[in-house]
């Protein structure tokens, strides 16, 4: 870790913050810093726009098949470093070896996809239905981007946008969260070693994450905002974006309910809930939120759920055997408190965990919570922690109902074996996405993204470039 970079990425060149300002990073296994990264303001935000916009005339030029090989190679580089990055990843954000070497391979993937599809664009040419013009179609990179992430997934979420954005032509600034700028400046250095041209990639970690972004979004120059972030960040920088009328894509916070209906095959169940709720330690958009449990098999998956829990091993994300690290940092673990607190002070019986332990990290114990009051505040809160909350139902129309009621609606988990419900249920959840007796429903090749407040656009799938394109409509008589 000792050469990872901690300068701003700028025009191809490492440079420091122009004001000289740096920001700590830290293990949230320790609290003890392991970085000082340069931290960018206002100026630096310019410059890294003046890049983007420079790069972005030759980039747009430059052959498809030269954006694919550039994506290529770095994948072929992400994948050959991945116990390096595993480590860099673990040290900022906290989640298992394990689990973070399986995000390198996740992440290298939609540069592996992208590159595919770069050299797939296509349009269409044809006569007008008055047979007196023809129409030619053609596609084009939106322009340059201003990218944001979060922290949960320090690497996939910025190859779920750089990877579209080199294969469509668009340059970019990536503002990755304060908590984990390592994994991002790795992936700039290994696209820069893998022939990205100078420009075409920015990064810019902040503290000020106001003052770097609005100039960005209202200065003109930016042509599309890419988001992964909360709902509630996510509305203000939609407002942000009205004023140029930029072009968004946002991937926001979800609500996700898991639904266990009486006829469900209860193994996989549980192995889907392991999943879907403890996997990146909760910290997921997709993480199961709300577990509706069929009032006749409830205390049989709660039972069992408790037990599967309860074995995990929680420790700092480098030990041997841990499966449960830190949570990102002390704001997030008194969240996830005081959501069980609220829960336990209505009723909710604690069936495994609930207690903070003494000493130093972030850590919190996995939990499970039956005979959750439904109107406790996790039901309408991202837990983002290791905490299943159980309620029960009696019928599918109910079910529904509940499932629906959200202003979220990223994903959803659906566990029966019968064909005509999972069908039903599916069509009737106002979802993005809907696992059928699975936790996991990310794969780089099929499209990731929430109705209702959960977001806009898809990242990922044959559709996720179209994100970053444009249509332009060519005239032409016919003669
Ligand atoms: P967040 O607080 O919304 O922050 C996300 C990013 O936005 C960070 O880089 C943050 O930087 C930045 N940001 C905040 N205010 C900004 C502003 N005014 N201008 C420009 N940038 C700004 O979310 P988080 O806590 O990092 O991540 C957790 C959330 O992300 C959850 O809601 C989760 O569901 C969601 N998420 C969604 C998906 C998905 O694909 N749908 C995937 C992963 C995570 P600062 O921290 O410096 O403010």
């Amino acid at each position: 870790m000792t050469d990872t970079p901690t300068q701003l990425f700028i025009g191809g060149a490492w440079v420091d913050a122009a004001d000289g300002a740096t920001l700590p990073v830290d293990d949230p296994a320790t609290g003890e810093i392991i970085a000082h990264v340069a931290d960018a303001g206002p100026k630096d935000a310019r410059l890294a726009e003046d890049a983007a916009v420079g790069a972005q005339d030759g980039w747009a030029r430059t052959a498809p098949r030269a954006r694919s090989e550039i994506l290529r190679r770095a994948y072929e580089i992400i994948i050959d470093r991945t116990d390096e990055l595993a480590h860099l990843m673990t040290a900022e954000m906290g989640k298992p070896l394990a689990e973070a070497r399986g995000e390198v391979a996740y992440a290298a993937e939609f540069f592996r996809w992208f590159s595919e599809e770069a050299v797939r664009i296509d349009g269409s040419a044809g006569i007008l239905p008055d047979g007196r013009n023809r129409m030619l179609l053609s596609r084009r990179p939106v322009g340059p981007c201003l990218l944001i992430t979060p922290w949960n997934f320090p690497l996939a979420m910025g190859t779920r946008k750089i990877g579209p954005a080199i294969a469509a032509g668009c340059t970019m600034i990536l503002k990755p969260a304060p908590q984990t700028p390592l994994s991002s400046l790795a992936l700039a250095a290994i696209l820069k070693e893998a022939g990205l041209p100078d420009g075409v990639l920015n990064v810019v970690p902040t503290s000020r994450a106001g003052e770097v972004g609005e100039p960005l979004l209202r200065g003109g120059r930016v042509r599309k905002l890419s988001f992964t972030g909360s709902t509630q960040v996510g509305r203000l920088l939609l407002a942000q974006c009205a004023d140029t009328v930029v072009r968004t894509s946002m991937e926001l916070g979800g609500n996700a309910p898991f639904v266990v209906f009486e006829d469900a095959d209860l193994d996989k169940a549980v192995d889907g809930a392991m999943v879907a709720k403890m996997r990146n330690m909760g910290e997921a958009c997709t993480a199961a939120n709300r577990f509706f449990v069929h009032r006749s098999v409830a205390e049989e998956f709660g039972r069992r759920l408790a037990e599967r829990m309860g074995a995990l091993v929680v420790g700092p994300g480098t030990r041997d055997g841990v499966d449960v690290g830190p949570l990102i940092d002390v704001k997030g673990r008194a969240k996830v408190e005081e959501l069980v607190a609220d829960a336990v002070e209505r009723g909710a019986q604690v069936l495994v965990g609930g207690r903070t332990p003494q000493g130093p990290g972030c850590f919190y114990p996995p939990t499970v919570l039956a005979d959750v009051d439904p109107e406790s505040r996790l039901m309408d809160t991202e837990i983002f922690g290791p905490v299943a909350a159980i309620l029960t139902f009696e019928d599918e129309d109910e079910v529904v109902r509940r499932a629906n009621d959200t202003p979220w609606g990223l994903v959803g988990y659906l566990f029966t074996e019968g064909l005509d419900r999972a069908l039903r249920v599916s069509e009737r959840l106002e979802v993005g996405m809907v696992g059928l007796n699975t936790g996991l429903v990310s794969n780089p090749a099929a499209p990731f993204g929430g109705v209702k407040q959960s977001g806009l656009g898809r990242e990922g799938g044959r559709v996720g470039i179209d994100e970053f394109l444009e249509y332009q409509y060519l005239a032409v008589p016919v003669q």
